[in-house]
């Protein structure tokens, strides 16, 4: 489950950013998760309350944006929403579509502490 290995360095970076205010407390923590990243949100959030266990973030709650599949067209210049894999093809004109506009997302967006 790699999704411990990925929850693990969000909270590092959590725990530094917590530093570098002084708080003693995190109260949520707001990651997006595109649809092609290959983590699993449920998997997600179970090693978020593993690897918070016993630091600043113990409790706080988890919000997982999830980011939907963005695919665009550069031969008639429209966007859709693609699903899981690599090539997609285009609803208008069936061209075969590689360049994905989001879904690849696996950051930190937010974090509330006190
Ligand atoms: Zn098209």
């Amino acid at each position: 489950m790699h999704e411990v290995g990925i929850m693990e360095s969000a909270l590092a970076l959590v725990q530094r950013h917590a530093d570098e205010r002084g708080a003693s407390c995190v109260h949520r923590v707001v990651l997006r998760v595109g649809a092609l990243s290959g983590v699993d949100p449920d998997s997600l959030r179970f090693a978020f309350e593993v690897v918070a266990r016993g630091t600043r973030a113990e409790g706080a709650t988890l919000v997982l944006d999830l980011v939907p599949t963005l695919v665009y067209c550069s031969s008639c210049r429209c966007e859709f929403a693609g699903d899981r894999g690599a090539i997609f093809t285009c609803p208008q004109c069936g061209d075969l579509c590689g360049e994905i506009r989001s879904g690849r997302e696996l950051e930190l967006s937010r974090i509330e502490m006190s």
